[in-house]
Parts: structure tokens; C-alpha cells; sequence
């Protein structure tokens, strides 16, 4: 059941909670004004900074943490959004900013575009959510998402684009009880940030095997592990299509060119990806120098 972390605000379509079994319950009006009134009672913190809560809200993240999740600021790959220190990006023959990476082989994926960089409150709200069930962060991650998409909107064209969430294994779905990628699209989805050209199809692909955390893998550790972790369960639906692939987060863009590469062997025209955080480089604190190129390229090279 859904949490209310202050007194009960306006009912919102998220009131009505999906379950694990797919099936759909709806939180009572009396157990929710119940809980809201525990919660006005006993006010709790924000989850990130530990201030008090002193706006009704039901996400329990404080309006100076929310203010500070910005968009990525400054220059990026125009391609594959890895943030730019290098002035040398925007000149030569590139009408448009390309990374190094970017210059020398073209990645699977039409353009990969993020709303925030993956640090900070941003990274752990996409936590809160994963890790600490939250579900009503997926509203506010929703709505970063829907920013993305109007943003690549004009390179979409007119074209009809099949969205599909990257999968998660059944049995990290059983143990987490919901993909937080599709929990995301859906709620940017609603915004409809690309009027009615998006169809959410969670079915096309599938994760056959479960994979161990990219974190700390070496490129080659990490392109095995990857490795026919992911199908197109539905070929038909993809063969001809445009595909906006989401994820929570572009990390070492291994996830998603393996997802982008098998689409396109599929038959998909074209692969965009929208993620609401991306790891960048620039950010020194989570730079992983080299080794995200090294696997790009290698896994270009095998596909
Ligand atoms: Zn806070
Ligand atoms: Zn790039």
C-alpha cells in the first residue's frame, strides 16, 4: 500500500496502486485519511536532507531537494549526451557537438538524452524509489522523463514511436515487485510529452538472464555480462518501428546499447533513449575514464 508521508493531499491517479501480481487496488479513502492524519500528527523528514516536511506532500523529499535536482547544464554529445569539457567538441566539420567516442564509431542508438546528472539528490531519488519502494518518487522522475522526450520530440519527426522500458529479470521483478523504468514512462507518458505519437509496449523486450551489477565490472567484465541478457520477445512489433527506449539511468550506456543493438537486429528502424540520469564525466566524482569507451567500441565491433 501507498504511504502518505504528510496529511492527505488531492487524490491523484497515483493513489490507485499497481501490484506485484499486476493486478490493480485501490487505497481507501479512509486509510488514506488515516494515514494522513498519522502523518500530521507525526510530520517525517525529508528522506534526502532530513529537514522536516512542512509541505503536504506525499513524496517524503523536501521543495529545496526537489529545486536542486537541475537539468544537465552546459555542453553535450550531441549523440550520446556525455557531458563536454573540450571546446575542440564543437568545431570542425560536426554541425553538432560529438564526443570523442561519439566521432569514432556511431553507437547503436539514434541519440541518448538524460534530464539530470546522476549525483546527487537525483541519484537518490531514482534510490528511493528502487531501493526504499517509494513509488510516489516515480511521479516526479516521471515528469523529468516527459522533459526529455519533448526535447528530442523535433527529432522524432511525425513518425509513430513504440516506447519500451528496459526490462528487469522476473525474479528481480518478483523481489522489487514493480520495474521502476516502466513506472517512470508511464508517468511521463501521461504527460504526453510527444502528443499521441508514443504507445507504451512493456512487452517487446525481455530480460532472459539476470545480470550482476554493472558496478566496479571492468568494460570487458561489463560486456559479458550483458551478453544475451536481453530478446525481443515480440520481433513483429518492432520489425519497421521507432523505438524510445527508457531507463532510470544511463550509467556506462552498456544496458542500453545492448537493448538499442538487439532492437535494431530485430528490424527497428531507429532507437532513441531517453533516461532521466545520466553518469557524466565531467563529474569527476563518478567518472569511469576509458573504460566506457572501451566497451562501446568493443561491442560495436561484436554486434
Ligand atoms: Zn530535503
Ligand atoms: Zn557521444
Amino acid at each position: 500500500m501507498e504511504v502518505v508521508f504528510s496529511s492527505s493531499q488531492e487524490l491523484s491517479p497515483a493513489a490507485k496502486v499497481k501490484d506485484v501480481a499486476g493486478g490493480t487496488s485501490f487505497v481507501s479513502w479512509a486509510g488514506l485519511a488515516a494515514e494522513g492524519l498519522f502523518a500530521t500528527l507525526f510530520p517525517s523528514d525529508c528522506r534526502l536532507c532530513g529537514a522536516p516536511l512542512i509541505k503536504i506532500s506525499r513524496l517524503p523529499v523536501c521543495e529545496d531537494c526537489l529545486q536542486a535536482m537541475r537539468p544537465i547544464a552546459g555542453g553535450v554529445c550531441s549523440t550520446c549526451g556525455e557531458g563536454l569539457v573540450s571546446p575542440s567538441a564543437f568545431s570542425g566539420d560536426h554541425n553538432e557537438p560529438l564526443c570523442g567516442l561519439c566521432r569514432r564509431m556511431a553507437p547503436p542508438f539514434a541519440k541518448a538524452a538524460a534530464y539530470g546528472s546522476y549525483d546527487g539528490g537525483l541519484r537518490e531519488l531514482i534510490h528511493l524509489l528502487k531501493y526504499e519502494h517509494v513509488r510516489t518518487a516515480s511521479n516526479v522522475l516521471g515528469r523529468m522523463l516527459a522533459e526529455v522526450i519533448a526535447g528530442l520530440k523535433p527529432a522524432f519527426g511525425d513518425v509513430p514511436l513504440l516506447v519500451v522500458p528496459v526490462p528487469l529479470h522476473p525474479s528481480k521483478m518478483r523481489q522489487r515487485g514493480f520495474n521502476q523504468a516502466d513506472l517512470i514512462a508511464c508517468a511521463a507518458l501521461k504527460l504526453k510529452p510527444a502528443g499521441d505519437q508514443l504507445t507504451f509496449n512493456a512487452s517487446v523486450l525481455e530480460r532472459r538472464r539476470d545480470t550482476q551489477s554493472q558496478t566496479g565490472l571492468s568494460s570487458h567484465q561489463r560486456r559479458e555480462n550483458i551478453r544475451g541478457a536481453f530478446g525481443v520477445a515480440t520481433p513483429k512489433e518492432v520489425e519497421g518501428r521507432e523505438i524510445l527506449l527508457v531507463d532510470d539511468v544511463f550509467t556506462t550506456g552498456t544496458t542500453v546499447s545492448e537493448c538499442a543493438r538487439i532492437l535494431r537486429r530485430a528490424g527497428a528502424t531507429r532507437v532513441w533513449v531517453a533516461t532521466v540520469a545520466r553518469t557524466l564525466k565531467t563529474n569527476a566524482q563518478y567518472a569511469v575514464p576509458n573504460q566506457d569507451d572501451e566497451a562501446r567500441l568493443a561491442m560495436a565491433a561484436h554486434g
